[in-house]
């Protein structure tokens, strides 16, 4: 265990914001090290804890937070392997890439669409990460918890957690309560989920490669990835975000398809909704870039050094020096403007920790200067659906 007084929150974030920690402790690998973590903190404060893994799901205010547990480092620390499928038990702490990596070099299935995701196996139950149609739920056995409050160990099961569509009850009635010490999943040997997004059709058609082999798809993934800066990496200053910044909304069908063809032309709203909700579904999920598009913001799209990415339109990009202010007036802004054009409410992904001005739209038209992104959002970012 480390703790450190005063540490910058910025290093320990993906979007690169925040302020300082009053107390920080960063721990690793097994639930009695998370004990031991959460009792260390409170015997130097009595303030309010937040938990972090790898911080690429948070907007940390300026003014910084009092008292910060990170939990990163782990491992896979069992695996049996069964007849159709091994059941793996993982450190919370462990980075969720690392995890991929290893399951796909030894031939286990259903986690290798969501190559490249950022974070740590710990936090990924939090939204029930998803990618590509595949989703953490599908392959979630357990998990393993301490309760912050007494220090008692829970298991949890997967109707416990009540995963959803980038949800689950640690994000509800279960918000800073417990810290995951431990995830079981169950991997299989030889089925494969289907591949039904375009982005890795068009790859592996272009590029070659077996989409039926796991290697083939995480490398498929991964480029696609990179291609959108959706992976983290220090040295591409684009994937200095939260990844996607606002969930996907549900809309009545009507509402929906006129959204989707007001950006990509008749008749594409019925194709995208019968393709992926099916023909009768009364309320229907709309791509939240669909949305951003049909609202007038476009790839690019700058406030400062605030931005749409030019590869991602829903992510919200860090183009050196911004503060968490300007990120959180930034969404609100995007929230108000959608709001107020097309009666969509849009709900941001990641959770703001700490204190926020509250978002003022006239004083912010007065301050703040869009500059439009220097070219119109490419095809293939409008036609890109996470
Ligand atoms: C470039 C980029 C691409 C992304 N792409 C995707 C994507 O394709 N799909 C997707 O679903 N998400 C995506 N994300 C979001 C993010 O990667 C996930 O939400 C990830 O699971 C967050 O993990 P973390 O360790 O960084 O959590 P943090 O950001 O540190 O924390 C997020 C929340 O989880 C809580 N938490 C963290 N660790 C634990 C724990 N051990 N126990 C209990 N609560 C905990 C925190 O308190 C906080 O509320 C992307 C992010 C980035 C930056």
């Amino acid at each position: 265990m480390h703790i450190t007084e005063g540490a910058p929150l910025a290093e320990h974030t993906t979007l690169v914001v925040g302020g300082r920690a009053q107390v920080l402790a960063e721990v690793a690998g097994s639930t009695a090290a998370v004990v031991e973590g959460l009792e260390a903190v409170r015997a130097r404060t009595t303030e309010p804890l937040t938990l972090l893994g790898e911080g690429s799901n948070v907007v940390v205010s300026d003014a910084g937070l009092p008292a910060v547990l990170v939990l990163r480092g782990g491992e896979v620390s069992d695996a049996q392997e069964g007849r159709e499928t091994t059941r793996v038990r993982v450190d919370g702490g462990m980075s969720w890439d690392a995890l991929v990596a290893w399951s796909v070099a030894r031939g286990l299935g259903g986690l290798e669409l969501l190559s490249g995701i950022p974070g740590t196996v710990g936090a990924a139950p939090v939204q029930n990460i998803a990618a590509y149609g595949q989703a953490l739920a599908d392959t979630f056995v357990s998990l393993e918890a301490v309760d912050r409050r007494t220090g008692e160990v829970v298991t949890f099961t997967a109707a416990d957690c009540a995963f959803g569509y980038r949800d689950s009850r640690f994000k509800r009635d279960l918000a800073d309560r417990f810290v995951i010490t431990a995830v079981t999943l169950d991997l299989t040997h030889g089925a494969r989920s289907p591949l039904r997004y375009r982005d890795l059709e068009v790859r592996f058609a272009e590029h070659g490669g077996d989409p039926e082999d796991l290697h083939d798809r995480r490398a498929a993934v991964l480029a696609v990835r990179r291609g959108k800066s959706m992976v983290w990496d220090p040295a591409d200053p684009l994937s200095r975000s939260c990844g996607s910044f606002f969930v996907s909304p549900f809309l009545p069908r009507d509402e929906a398809i006129d959204l989707v063809d007001a950006v990509r032309g008749a008749g594409a709203g019925e194709r995208l909704f019968a393709w992926y909700a099916g023909a009768e579904a009364e309320q229907v999920k709309v791509p939240a870039a669909l949305v951003l598009l049909a609202a007038g913001f476009a790839n690019g799209d700058r406030w400062g050094p605030v931005g749409l990415s030019p590869r991602h339109v829903l992510a919200l990009v860090n183009h050196g020096g911004a503060t968490a202010q300007r990120v959180a007036d930034v969404a609100a802004h995007i929230q108000h403007t959608a709001a107020e054009q097309l009666g969509v409410a849009l709900h941001a992904e990641p959770r703001f920790l700490g204190a926020f001005e509250p978002f003022d739209p006239e004083r912010f038209a007065a301050d703040v200067t869009r500059t439009p992104g220097e070219d119109a959002t490419p095809g293939w970012a409008r036609d890109a659906v996470r």
